[in-house]
């Protein structure tokens, strides 16, 4: 039991480190590239702290780099997933009676870990397995993987601090207890840190968990695995199983004792977990937290009074870094007539400049996407695009998968607003324009409201205030995370809290406070230090 009420280190947010040449954490990476280049790692499943090897090996390689051998992993079956829920159950009555200062502890030097003598390995880890440059593995899965889980320790420590109030002769307290059951974490491939997140979250917060990471990100988890087991997360509390997510999805929404799901993919997945979790409603002990952040068809509106080269850059990084494979990525954008000749002319220049190759030389701004389906799916629609009359491919359209899975960074330019790539997510680097008419702004952005399933991200780009003000407020609904003259990607734990809401997702704010808030159920003590001796009321007393 704790015997202080103690204060957490106050959390800032990671350093990014720039990786110029001639700096020592270029060396030092580049280092560590060569050093996994070099060897063929063989990953097992962790289930109740022990290493479990099936012999059905999975073989990894790189993204860009179809024939380089990087490592197998041990694939599961229906039995571990059983086990791994049998473990976190176990495990559960003395990690939930663990004060929370040690688990504070133990995730803050999770966090020191990654942040130092992980980063190199975890960053290379990434850029190899999911095919990410150099910043794009920094900005997540060092430091936002580091940040994740510092700010989290905070957002712990304010919600036990969170009490209510106590009249004379009481003491009305809270206790945040853990769910009831294990919880479920089911990841995505785009980010190392949200994979590490989904589990930790909950783990903080007293609760055990399976985690069930997507096959084109187990490389990284493993990393992010030996750290926290480095960092002291007992047996039991994470297990890592690799599986198919239908495999896991029987075992888990089957199950009793299922608490909660944290998830982050994409819609169709969350839709159909959420129906199955709905079927099983009367299997289960308690009502399960369902928690997913999901898919996105992420806005720019430029208004005439946009500054061009601003809204050019946003475009260009915020459509095509990491090969729009962030759920934030714009993915449609709206131009004005006027100023749309300068914008494709700089546009043109800008994509032009772009280097595409392995994440490995890092002159390259631009790498493969994640695997044969999503480049198969990518390339159908830009070939789509070319037989369409609606649509047109403006910039870039060509696709190689020869030696990895490349697909040019690729502009389309769509007459009909509600053309299909204006509306549907194609998670790659394809981004959709239309022109709008300078007289049309309100027309324009009732058409943007309407257009798409989703309100992840948007920004919009004005110097004009009162247009500022009018574009904000009308497209409240539009977006979770909504920028003013800044790109729709780059979230920062701490400042910027991310989830969206209509199709994308139930919006509890990944690293804020009200997602540590779904992991606990609050159990209300009162105590009475006077309690009545009598069942008469004073008014029942004789005149
Ligand atoms: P995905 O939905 O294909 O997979 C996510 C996880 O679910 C994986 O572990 C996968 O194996 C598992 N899964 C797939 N089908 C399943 C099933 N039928 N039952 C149970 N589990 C199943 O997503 P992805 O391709 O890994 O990631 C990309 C998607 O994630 C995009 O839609 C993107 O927008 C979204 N995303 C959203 C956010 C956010 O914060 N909103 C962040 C990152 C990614």
């Amino acid at each position: 039991m704790p015997k202080g009420f103690f204060k957490i280190p106050e959390p800032v947010n990671e350093r990014i480190r720039n990786y110029a040449p001639g700096t020592h954490e270029r060396a030092t990476l580049k280092q560590e590239i060569e050093r996994l280049r070099s060897q063929v790692m063989d990953i097992p499943m962790i289930i109740g702290g022990e290493e479990v090897r099936t012999g059905n090996k999975v073989s990894i390689h790189p993204p860009h780099d179809r024939k380089h051998l990087l490592g197998h992993y041990h694939k599961g079956d229906a039995s571990h997933v059983q086990m791994a829920i049998r473990a976190a159950l176990d495990a559960k009555k003395k990690w939930a009676a663990l004060s929370w200062e040690h688990r504070a502890s133990i995730f803050l030097k999770a966090a020191d870990l990654i942040a130092i003598p992980y980063g190199d390995t975890i960053n290379a880890a990434t850029m190899l397995g999911q095919s990410k440059n150099v910043m794009q593995a920094e900005i997540d899965s060092a430091c936002e993987m580091a940040d994740f889980l510092r700010f989290n320790v905070k957002y712990m420590s304010e919600i036990y601090q969170q009490q209510p109030h106590s009249p004379e002769f009481t003491w009305n307290r809270i206790e945040h207890r853990p769910l009831e059951g294990f919880v479920f974490a089911l990841t995505p491939f785009n980010f190392t840190s949200i994979a590490g997140n989904l589990p930790t979250a909950p783990a903080m917060m007293g609760n055990t968990v399976v985690w069930k990471c997507s096959n084109t990100q187990v490389y990284s988890a493993r990393v992010l695995m030996d750290a926290f087991v480095e960092a002291g997360v007992p047996p039991g509390v994470i297990n890592l199983v690799f599986v198919s997510g239908p495999v896991a999805g029987q075992e888990i929404f089957t199950h009793p004792d299922f608490a909660g799901i944290h998830f982050t993919g994409s819609t169709e997945v969350f839709q159909h977990i959420w129906q199955t979790i709905g079927a099983n409603i009367k299997t289960y002990r308690s009502y399960p937290r369902i928690v997913g952040e999901t898919g996105g068809k992420d806005f720019i509106f430029m208004h005439p009074t946009a500054k061009i080269e601003e809204v050019v850059v946003a475009m260009v990084r915020g459509a095509f870094e990491y090969q729009g494979q962030k759920c934030s990525a714009a993915s449609r954008a709206y131009i004005p007539q006027s100023l749309w000749p300068e914008v494709k002319k700089r546009m043109e220049d800008m994509i032009r400049g772009i280097r595409m190759g392995p994440p490995e030389n890092f002159n390259n701004f631009f790498n493969a996407v994640i695997d044969e389906t999503s480049f198969d799916k990518l390339a159908s629609y830009i070939d789509r695009t070319r037989q369409d009359k609606d649509a047109e491919v403006i910039i870039g359209g060509g696709y190689d998968k020869t030696e990895g899975f490349f697909i040019e960074p690729t502009v389309i330019l769509a007459s009909d607003p509600q053309y299909v790539t204006m509306q549907e997510e194609l998670f790659g680097p394809v981004l959709t324009l239309y022109v709008y008419d300078d007289d049309q702004i309100e027309e324009t952005v009732e058409i943007l409201n309407n257009t798409s399933i989703y309100a992840l991200t948007g920004a919009i780009f004005a110097q004009d205030r009162y247009a500022i003000e009018f574009l904000t407020d009308r497209l409240s609904d539009c977006a979770g995370n909504f920028y003013i003259n800044d790109k729709p990607t780059g979230a920062v734990v701490g400042q910027q809290p991310f989830g969206g809401a209509r199709g994308s997702g139930t919006n509890d704010k990944a690293g804020s406070i009200l997602n540590m808030l779904r992991w606990v159920s609050p159990r209300t003590i009162k105590e009475n230090f006077l309690p009545p001796k009598d069942y008469r009321y004073a008014f029942m007393d004789d005149e």
